[in-house]
């Protein structure tokens, strides 16, 4: 079979299955387990491909058909333009988090004091040490295996530029800390949604996107605790749902915070900044 003939078939049985973006996905799998370029693709349409090769890229191709998310199964995913490794233990990076990182790179003074609670993958703490080196990045999470991967892409994208990751449940092993910024993407999907969405969010971790009371029992604890853990004037940065503009607006403005909503690029309410 030839590179051609191969990139045909999967993009035509994963549009088959129902796959949203068949041709993307299947030229992202067949890239990655061959390791060529995309162009490769036109112009070696005719390389017949090896036994081994086809068998890899049909191991990748069926954990697909199953609505495996594509970065689960090349252990990747871009954000900023920066190459994360991903693994289930970890929510994969969106693109509009990257607005969220833009607000921080805005806010964060010269030497600030950053905490990214919820780190995951170490997106936006690794992206925020990278674009601003003069930052003294905190980034925590509640679970181990995410904080190994984090350590990991901070290791792997920042060499000797450092990150303070803290294990622990939100501002738990903060006490008595202040920082002039905090950042989070937080689980903030209503919980009772659990297995009701697409079916790739199956396979991303609970714990990083559900949350009780229509998804906001976590994002109200974040801004109440952020209180006592701001520095005067400091700024609390959170992605928050479509929906949650109203709740965040009550929330953050009676704990005392001024609170503006920025819509993300698909027009949905989705970066709040609430300012002591
Ligand atoms: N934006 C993600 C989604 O809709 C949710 C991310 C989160 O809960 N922090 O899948």
């Amino acid at each position: 079979m030839t590179l051609g003939e191969i990139s045909k078939k999967t993009a035509l049985r994963l549009k088959e299955t129902g796959i949203e973006n068949p041709l993307l996905d299947s030229d992202i799998i067949i890239t990655s387990v061959l390791d060529i370029e995309r162009y490769k693709l036109v112009s070696d349409r005719d390389r017949v491909l090896t036994e081994d090769q086809i068998k890899a890229i049909e191991k990748c191709v069926l954990r697909r058909l199953k609505f495996e998310p594509v970065a689960y199964i090349t252990g990747v995913k871009e954000f900023y333009s920066i190459e994360f490794e991903v693994n289930k233990d970890v929510l994969i990076p969106r693109p509009e988090t990257e607005l969220l990182v833009d607000m921080a790179i805005y806010w964060g003074g010269n030497g600030a004091r950053v905490l990214d609670l919820c780190t995951g993958s170490g997106a936006i703490a690794v992206v925020l040490k990278h674009s601003r080196p003069d930052l003294d990045v905190y980034a925590s999470d509640l679970s181990e295996k995410a904080l190994k991967l984090a350590k990991k892409n901070a290791a792997e994208i920042l060499g000797s530029k450092k990150i303070n990751f803290v294990h622990g449940d939100l501002f738990i092993p903060f006490k008595g800390e202040k920082f002039n910024l905090i950042v989070s993407n937080p689980p903030y999907v209503d919980a009772d949604l659990q297995g009701k969405l697409q079916k790739e969010i199956d396979f991303e971790p609970a714990m990083a996107l559900f949350a009780g009371n229509k998804g906001t029992d976590i994002i109200k604890k974040i801004i109440e605790d952020s209180v006592d853990h701001l520095e005067d004037k400091g700024v609390l940065l959170l992605e928050i749902g479509s929906d949650q503009h109203d709740f965040v607006h009550a929330v953050g403005e009676k704990c005392g915070f001024t609170v503006s909503i920025l819509n993300d690029y698909a027009g949905f309410p989705r970066v709040a900044t609430l300012k002591k």
